[in-house]
């Protein structure tokens, strides 16, 4: 199994943090996320065990919402010790309603609207990751009018593509995101910045890329925040004291994924921070990191049924669900490759070859391609696998297909976080 927290019991079915992945499915219907608290925590606290042994005082890692933003998941990461990144109003709603203090989230969007500024300051979210100088000059008068200082971070662009060269130092500043530093422009943008009132720089923040499985690149981003830095001292005497570094560690979604050890890349990094540090006679930062994928991605599971099952003659075999582009776009988007199971016999060998396809009209609506389970009969459970990050977050509601409800798993037993969507929330807004 791609995870240890799966299994095969005696009747032949997947288990997930050992329940039944059929009983799931015939007591909460399908399609279904479920997501296995207790392996998010033990992802949590491998973030904020290893920034706390590496990395200076006061670093840790911030959540990063859009992965998977619910009522749910607030209380498990706050108490395991993580801040938050949010990116729009609806996303500090949800958190605030479940009581994460505003104080430990990181405001980021590189379009925020005025409104939605003013609510952040409203609110008091700690800090803000101020994207570009038109953000800090509205951020300053709202600030202002509230009468307080409030704490940002600036985001330049390192000029990084990880998963191209990483010598190729040109490779992203072309970005909507953040102001490049090899332009000038970031320098100016902190001049700016450091000189406006009810604005307080405490540091830089980057993001160079997602589905990273080393800390290679990492470490050349920190070698350029450092190096800019260093260049901003010397300008401006302005010594920044946080760093940073955004999300992006990679989760396996196949079995021939390699798989990431956190802890030790997160050594790796702060080693070669504190190098850098040393040679180039600047205070150690504290860094901040804004994991998603690797926080939530391999604990989610989504259960399907499978209906209709097609083959074209002298080409494929088509396994139909009930769900599809509408619970997880990311095939459709990216091509993403997943794992795929057959929950109902998940014992049995898997050499059945399919294509499993969702339900909207949309030659592209598939969930994977060409890949081998068990065969499945109409009404089997189909678990498709690392479905945690970035598919509740970007379903829809293409076709009028209803959104599914998630479980959350925990201790043994499962509670329903969000309820499936009915036909009177879907006509609710329209008059
Ligand atoms: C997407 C994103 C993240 C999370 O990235 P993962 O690959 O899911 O860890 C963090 N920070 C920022 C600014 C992002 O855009």
């Amino acid at each position: 199994m791609l995870y240890d927290n799966l299994a095969v019991n005696d009747q032949g079915h997947l288990t997930i943090a050992g329940i039944d992945a059929c009983d799931l499915a015939a007591t909460y219907g399908t399609p279904l996320y479920v997501l296995d608290e207790d392996r998010v925590r033990e992802k949590c606290r491998t973030y904020v065990e290893a920034m706390g042994a590496y990395f200076a005082e006061g670093s840790m890692p911030l959540f990063a919402s859009k992965t998977l933003s619910f009522r749910g998941i607030y209380p498990v990461v706050q108490s395991e010790g993580m801040g938050a990144d949010v990116v729009s109003a609806g996303e500090i709603a949800t958190a605030l309603s479940a009581g994460f203090p505003a104080e430990r989230m990181y405001f980021h969007g590189s379009n925020k609207t005025d409104a939605e500024i003013a609510y952040g300051v409203e609110q008091g979210v700690g800090q803000f990751v101020v994207d570009n100088v038109d953000e800090l000059e509205t951020l300053a008068r709202e600030a202002k009018a509230h009468g307080i200082t409030q704490k940002v971070l600036l985001r330049v662009t390192v000029g990084l593509d990880p998963h191209t060269l990483a010598a190729i130092n040109t490779g992203k500043v072309d970005s909507q995101f953040g102001v490049p530093i090899e332009t000038g422009q970031a320098l100016a943008f902190v001049r700016q910045a450091i000189a406006t009132e009810n604005i307080e720089v405490l540091g830089y923040h980057s993001h160079i890329g997602s589905q990273i499985f080393d800390a290679s690149s990492f470490c050349d981003q920190v070698d350029r925040l450092l190096a800019f830095a260093c260049d901003v001292r010397d300008e401006l005497s302005f010594v920044a004291g946080t760093f940073n570094l955004g999300g992006g560690f990679a989760v396996p979604y196949v079995e021939d994924d390699p798989k990431v050890d956190i802890a030790a890349n997160i050594a790796a990094i702060a080693e070669h921070l504190s190098a850098g540090c040393a040679a180039a006679g600047y205070p150690v930062p504290r860094i901040l990191m804004e994991p998603g994928r690797s926080i939530v991605a391999d604990s989610g599971v989504t259960l399907y049924s499978a209906g209709r099952i097609k083959t074209i003659e002298g080409y494929r075999s088509y396994v139909m669900v009930d769900g599809g582009m509408t619970d997880n776009p990311r095939y459709a988007l990216y091509k993403s490759a997943y794992t795929v199971l057959n929950a109902s016999h998940a014992d049995a060998p898997a050499d059945f070859t399919c294509t499993i396809a969702g339900r909207c009209c949309e030659s592209g609506d598939r969930i994977a391609e060409d890949i081998s389970i068990a065969k499945p009969a109409h009404g089997d459970v189909i678990a498709v696998l690392s479905t945690g990050a970035y598919n509740f977050a970007m379903s829809s509601n293409y076709n009028r297909v209803l959104r599914p409800a998630l479980v959350m798993l925990s201790g043994g037993e499962a509670r329903l976080a969000v309820r499936r969507q009915t036909i009177d929330d879907l006509l609710a807004l329209e008059l």
